[in-house]
């Protein structure tokens, strides 16, 4: 058959997909890296040997089970979730986001966020062909109520994402002004709490209180990033519908024995994530005590940081041996920032010389 042109991607793709750059994940090998949100620790030897265990005994010949019975359930129970609220299960929330974008996405339908924030949401409403509608958060990265709320009456937009806390800005929005858009909102609400572990609030208290909020949640931020695994609890009568869309093995067999062995040590993880919360306290103040660094608040297990050429501290920590994420090229309200995860201790440490070398060298 011969070639023509009329057979190459740029002929053959829609448009918008060609114009995306694919979402970049730098090669880390050999450095301290604090640049994804991961949890720096690993379980205990004899849990990991417990999961080895379960591992080799698992039947990977077999489909997994489809509808994951028996993790739903742990799930349920470590969450506390209220009667009457199920769970949906994603590869990732990633995964759940786009089978939300898919799901309501008639003609014309528009996706709405914030800005800066999670950069899935636009990617996703592009991936589906959603419009999408980014409303820019106040210098201090809160909602901005007036605009949000002339956007929603203006765009009637089908779904709305809120992240709670915002990544990348790692502060919570006011709860009370949540709320006002989840009653604003003719459309579905999902507030995404990827960062639950380190924060103080959530939403899965009040699912029972509006009809068109559901919750997201990730085990990524709690230690469990390798095993891809996300999850979005709401009432039954959205859940049902939802997972008609979701595919049918979207979970693997070891994603599921393993994640609902180490819900059964949730507790550990937790402690993890205490450990990590006040870390992340010890390095707020440490950033902050640094001339010509401003740091941000945050309820989860990052620190956004402006400091003048961002791109050459950056470059500056890399050549030390520090892997974080730099935001300059991104949103222009994140001029100059960077974004640390925090990690272990000795980790935090070498961040700490290397930044205080980079800027004094
Ligand atoms: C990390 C993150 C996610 C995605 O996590 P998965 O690893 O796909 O489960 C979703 N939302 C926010 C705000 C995040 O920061």
């Amino acid at each position: 058959m011969s070639v023509t042109s009329a057979h190459l991607p740029k002929a053959l793709l829609r448009e918008e997909i060609l114009a995306l750059y694919a979402y970049h994940v730098p090669d880390s090998a050999g450095y301290i890296k604090l640049d994804a949100m991961e949890n720096p620790y690993l379980l205990p030897q004899a849990l990991r040997a417990e999961i080895a265990e379960l591992v080799a005994s698992t039947a990977i010949n077999r489909y997994p089970d489809p509808s994951a019975a028996s993790l739903k359930a742990k799930i349920h129970h470590v969450t506390n979730l209220p009667q009457g609220m199920a769970v949906l299960l994603g590869n990732g929330s990633d995964e759940i986001i786009q089978l939300l974008a898919m799901a309501v996405n008639k003609p014309g339908a528009k996706l709405l966020s914030v800005e800066p924030s999670f950069v899935m949401y636009k990617m996703i409403a592009t991936f589906t062909g959603m419009r999408y509608v980014g409303v820019p958060l106040t210098e201090n990265f809160a909602l901005d109520m007036p605009q949000m709320l002339k956007t929603i009456q203006r765009e009637q937009p089908a779904l709305i994402f809120l992240a709670y806390p915002n990544n990348p800005t790692g502060n919570s929005f006011a709860a009370h002004e949540v709320i006002q858009i989840i009653e604003a909102a003719q459309g579905l609400v999902v507030v995404d709490e990827a960062y639950y572990a380190f924060a103080d609030d959530s939403f899965i208290p009040r699912l029972a209180d509006y009809p068109n909020l559901l919750v997201m949640r990730t085990f990524s931020k709690l230690g469990m990033a390798g095993l891809r695994l996300g999850f979005l609890a709401g009432s039954t009568s959205w859940l049902n519908e939802l997972e008609k869309l979701r595919l049918p093995y979207n979970v693997g067999v070891l994603p599921q024995v393993v994640a609902e062995k180490m819900l059964q040590y949730h507790e550990v993880l937790l402690q993890q994530a205490e450990q990590i919360k006040q870390d992340r306290t010890k390095l707020f103040q440490q950033l902050n005590a640094i001339a010509g660094v401003q740091v941000y608040p945050s309820e989860a297990n990052f620190l956004l940081f402006r400091v003048a050429n961002a791109t050459d501290v950056f470059n500056g920590l890399k050549q030390r041996g520090v892997l974080i994420k730099n935001l300059n090229s991104g949103h222009h309200m994140l001029k100059d920032c960077l974004r640390v995860t925090v990690g272990t201790p000795q980790e935090n440490e070498k961040f700490i010389v290397a930044l205080q070398a980079t800027l004094t060298g």
